[in-house]
């Protein structure tokens, strides 16, 4: 039976783009294929192996919920840096979604008395860095009930036939299924390249999959180059819905720039995205 390295699982409000505010249980897997050392990062401090420089040691964290705000780079480093993997956890797709049921009231996909379905986000890290192992998740019989389910990448690593075609079946295997794709594709700002970061190519195939929709999320400071590099990078990887969110770990950071980027929004044609963790829950860990 295949592993699933496991970072965190937790209930929140689904806090970007199309679907924020909707009542939403999360599976963070670990790893990712990129580091995003620039982001919120100005002088560009990093760490010998590229990573953000921390305010924290993470061998001195003994366990995840206790993992302080992280303020410069990648806002989830802790699920991507191997220095935090003493805090992660290997378990197989029964245990991982036994743990999200669990989570769940009534340890079910429909609220007991509302029916409202929960939307069930495979967040990161970059989730398709399991895209072997996670055929083995949606094909589960704990997935039956799920209705929804948010995807979310960088959409940068090559997946292959199997994993597209276990998206499909699993689309197909229940009426009224929703698959979304939530690409969230790295600009330069972020500190990795263009070439490395915008592949059109797995986007398409992202996009192709029937039964599913897909959007565009990026993260930007505000500035004409990166809005610049948003026309590009859209016009190369297809022209799907786009949504700008403020670059920003902390609340502070994104309000410092949240009016200037959502102006920008306004003019220039695009969705606006708040970052609703960082403003209702300080953008801690298990929110
Ligand atoms: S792609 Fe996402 S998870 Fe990976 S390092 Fe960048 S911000 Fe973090």
């Amino acid at each position: 039976v295949s592993k699933f390295t496991v970072v965190e699982k937790f209930l929140s409000l689904e806090g970007e783009a199309a679907y924020t505010n909707r009542p939403t249980v999360y599976v963070r897997l670990a790893k990712c294929n990129f580091k995003c050392a620039g982001f919120n990062n100005p002088a560009r401090l990093r760490e010998t192996t590229g990573y953000a420089k921390l305010e924290f040691s993470p061998k001195d964290v003994g366990v995840i919920w206790e993992v302080p705000t992280i303020t410069r780079g990648c806002d989830s480093q802790y699920a991507t840096n191997p220095e935090f993997k003493h805090l992660w956890i290997e378990e197989t797709a029964e245990q991982v979604l036994q743990g999200v049921l669990d989570l769940l009231p009534g340890q079910q996909w429909q609220h007991p008395e509302t029916g409202l379905n929960y939307i069930f986000s495979i967040t990161g890290g970059e989730p398709l860095m399991h895209w072997k192992v996670l055929p083995e998740l949606l094909s589960h019989p704990f997935m039956g009930g799920c209705k929804h389910i948010i995807f979310e990448t960088n959409g940068a690593v090559p997946a292959k036939a199997p994993f597209y075609q276990a998206v499909s079946d699993w689309v197909s295997a229940e009426p009224g299924r929703l698959w979304t794709w939530s690409v969230s594709p790295k600009l330069s700002s972020s500190g990795e390249s263009y070439k490395a970061a915008i592949k059109p190519d797995i986007v398409v195939g992202m996009a192709s999959v029937p039964g599913t929709e897909i959007y565009l999320k990026y993260v930007i400071s505000g500035t004409d180059d990166e809005f610049n590099e948003v026309v590009r990078a859209t016009s190369d990887l297809g022209n799907y819905p786009v949504w700008i969110m403020p670059m920003a770990c902390t609340d502070d950071q994104q309000r410092e720039i949240d009016q200037h980027v959502a102006r920008e929004c306004l003019s220039r044609g695009y969705n606006f995205s708040y970052r609703t963790q960082n403003a209702l829950w300080g953008n801690g860990v298990g929110t």
